[in-house]
Formats: C-alpha cells, sequence, structure tokens
C-alpha cells in the first residue's frame, strides 16, 4: 500500500484525540485535526485563513469550501505524500462529498474511515467526570484520575471546575448535533466499503491495539489487490 490516507470518526469523548497523536508517532504520518488547521491558518495569516477568519469575525460558520480548500493545501504538501490522519473533518456529507472531490482532484482516494465507536452513556461517564483546573487547565476525573483532595489541582492547588463543554445539557446538546450531522456519514463510508469499526469503550491500549490490527488487515487486502 503506498498511502495510508485515513479519517478517523466518534463522537465527543471517544478519544479520537488520543488515538490520531499516537498514530502520527507511529506511522509518522501528519496529523490533521481541523480545528487546529483552522486556528493556524487564521494566525498564519494565509489568503485562506484570511477568508476564514472574515467569517468568523461576523460571527459565521466557515463555509466547507474554505475548509476544504485549507485540508487540501496540507494534503498537497510534501509532508503528506505517504499519507495523513484527519480528524474533525469531514463532519458532514456535504464535507465528506467536498473531500472526495478534492482528492480526485489531487489524484487520490482515502484508504479507510475508522470509527471509534462509544455509547452515549459511556461519553456522558468520561466527559461529566472531568474536573479542570481553573488556573492552568490540568485535567482530572472523578472515576478514572481523582484529585487527592475533592475540588482541589493536585499540583498547583487551584479550583477544579466542570468546563461548559463537560456540563451535561451541553454533552447532551454535542451527542444531539453527533447523532445529526456526522453519524450519516457512517452509512456514507460504510456504502463505500471504507468504513472500519473500532470498539471504543476499551482502554486506550487496547483501542490502540484494534486499530494496529485493523491497518495490518487493510495493508494485507492492498497487497493481494496488487
Ligand atoms: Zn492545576
Amino acid at each position: 500500500m503506498s498511502e495510508l490516507n485515513l479519517v478517523l470518526l466518534g463522537p465527543p469523548g471517544s478519544g479520537k484525540g488520543t488515538q490520531g497523536e499516537r498514530l502520527q508517532e507511529e506511522l509518522q504520518l501528519p496529523y490533521y485535526a481541523t480545528g487546529d488547521i483552522l486556528r493556524a491558518a487564521v494566525r498564519e495569516g494565509t489568503e485562506l485563513g484570511r477568508a476564514a477568519k472574515g467569517y468568523m469575525d461576523r460571527g459565521d460558520l466557515v463555509p466547507d469550501e474554505v475548509i476544504v480548500g485549507m485540508i487540501g493545501e496540507r494534503i498537497d504538501s510534501a509532508e503528506a505524500v505517504d499519507g495523513f490522519i484527519l480528524d474533525g473533518f469531514p463532519r458532514t456529507v456535504p464535507q465528506a462529498d467536498a473531500l472526495a472531490a478534492k482528492l480526485t482532484e489531487l489524484g487520490r482516494e482515502l484508504t479507510a474511515v475508522l470509527l471509534i465507536d462509544v455509547s452515549d452513556e459511556e461519553v456522558v461517564r468520561r466527559l461529566g467526570g472531568r474536573r479542570t483546573c481553573l488556573e492552568n487547565g490540568h485535567v482530572f476525573h472523578l472515576e478514572f484520575n481523582p484529585p487527592q483532595q475533592e475540588g482541589v489541582c493536585d499540583l498547583d492547588g487551584s479550583e477544579l471546575v466542570v468546563r461548559d463543554d463537560d456540563k451535561p445539557d451541553v454533552i447532551r446538546h454535542r451527542l444531539e448535533q453527533y447523532e445529526e450531522k456526522t453519524s450519516p456519514l457512517i452509512a456514507y463510508y460504510d456504502g463505500q466499503s471504507l468504513l472500519r469499526q473500532i470498539e471504543g469503550s476499551a482502554s486506550a491500549e487496547a483501542v490502540a491495539d484494534e486499530i494496529r490490527r485493523t491497518l495490518a488487515t487493510l495493508r494485507l487486502e492492498a497487497d493481494e489487490a496488487i
């Protein structure tokens, strides 16, 4: 297999970011978390970054074409010749169509879409238990990584709070958004035989192992196809 062009899908709290960073390290491929790309382009003042900033300053959503343009620039760069890992994009079926068109234009295609599958209950348990230190953003978890003293950061003694993103109403809203906008992508990519489901409720280590096995299988399939 000459290229490994991957998309990570999964609800908030699925551990996608952790797995993405791990894959970046193991596969030596660039990891593109869309939010970070957008912020970097705006900061660097690239042409597309300036376009995006215009929308953001007006309080509008950045259109798909602008985001696809930015991602296209990264995918078409020297660092991504052997492949890439996308996280946070596409989030909707129109975005997936736009990505497919861009890849076709570049003479490339996706290798696989890894869905890190986690139940709503598990998401609520993971995100709802998070406590963040007010001063320095250190993160604890009531169940998995509790602070020594309730409500106090072990590292700097500052107050631990529930971030807005981790409040029950917000978690529910994020899950609804995911269900409504992003979960249709599961059927979309399954229909293209690109979807690979990963059981995401296991430990981060076990999830990483399953991803490794899945990628090894993909390589075998690609070799047999030649
Ligand atoms: Zn702290």
